[in-house]
């Protein structure tokens, strides 16, 4: 438990310092995975991941959008018992939003844990999502819990964290978006495992889309073989595949009762491209196949 200042000590300072961390216990609670998330596995990531775990090493994991990256985490945090703390990266995300900062409450000023800060006490899965969006002093902020030191220096309290072994830090990437302006550095990349994920085989993507779209096997299906075309048109002017997402998108609006065509093109011809010409190549695919 961390120290706690009363009121009767602070009087020689000039502010409160004290902890909420009745409260922080109460919210970390919030973050475990009640319900098992379905997942399918496509080869052996569970049992790597697994093994990474236990091992104390930190995974990227490495893919297109939309292919199964955070169901997968979701999935493992659950498999794992772990609460999991997801951090959607972006340009303004500082090291502050990740560690905590003080906050003035009435008289007192309160420090409050970042995600990360409260990943790291309580032994969850931390999940930064598209890390490369992240500022690279951010970045660099997480480089001491990958080695075997595991540990989080909380500057604005002038203490180091030590990770319990419970602790893990996975990232995502997309390597299809990045520029070389915003690539992840070599010294960041290699502090991670890797694994690879793409768009899964088709029979699998059909399970899924059946599951998750509630659409019958043969609908499931037809989806799919759509959705390998479209990925045929990667390079050919369209920046990326379309996604497991976007597919389960199209069969949850067909099993509402939106005409197949009409769900196939508002859920994956107009999101993927802005372009008519190509909106067109796949509307040809979406009526050969429907
Ligand atoms: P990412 O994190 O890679 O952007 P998600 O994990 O959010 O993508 O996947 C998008 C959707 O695709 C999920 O909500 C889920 O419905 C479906 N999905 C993709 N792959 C799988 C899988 N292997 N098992 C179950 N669902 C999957």
């Amino acid at each position: 438990m961390e120290e706690y200042k009363s009121r009767n000590e602070s009087k020689v300072m000039t502010q409160t310092v004290s902890e909420v961390t009745v409260a922080q216990e109460q919210s970390i609670e919030k973050y475990r995975i009640i319900r098992e998330p379905y997942y399918l596995s496509v080869k052996d990531e569970v049992s790597i991941f697994e093994t990474a775990y236990r091992a104390k090493l930190p995974v990227m994991l490495k893919g297109p959008t939309g292919c199964g990256k955070t169901r997968f985490v979701e999935a493992m945090a659950y498999r794992l018992g772990r609460p999991l703390i997801t951090v959607a990266c972006h340009e303004d995300l500082s090291a502050t939003d990740l560690v905590g900062r003080f906050l003035l409450e009435g008289d007192d000023t309160v420090w409050h844990d970042g995600p990360l800060t409260t990943a790291v006490r309580y032994g969850a899965i931390c999940y930064l999502d598209e890390v490369v969006e992240a500022r690279k002093d951010t970045i660099v902020l997480i480089h001491p819990l990958t080695d075997d030191r595991r540990i989080l220096p909380v500057e604005k309290r002038g203490i180091l964290l030590n990770a319990p072994p419970e602790f893990m830090l996975v990232i995502s990437y997309n390597p299809g978006y990045q520029s070389v302006l915003k690539d992840l550095k070599q010294s960041t990349r290699q502090r991670f495992l890797s694994l690879e994920f793409d768009y899964p085989p088709a029979e699998a993507e059909a399970q899924i889309v059946a599951h998750e779209g509630g659409v019958n096997p043969a609908t499931a299906r037809d989806l799919v073989k759509i959705g390998e075309k479209v990925r045929n048109l990667k390079g050919h002017g369209l920046e990326e595949g379309v996604s497991t997402r976007l597919l389960v998108y199209a069969a949850q609006m067909i099993a509402r009762g939106v005409e197949p065509v009409t769900a196939c093109v508002i859920a994956i011809a107009s999101p993927i491209t802005d372009d008519h010409e190509l909106q067109r190549s796949i509307r040809e695919i979406v009526t050969t196949i429907i």
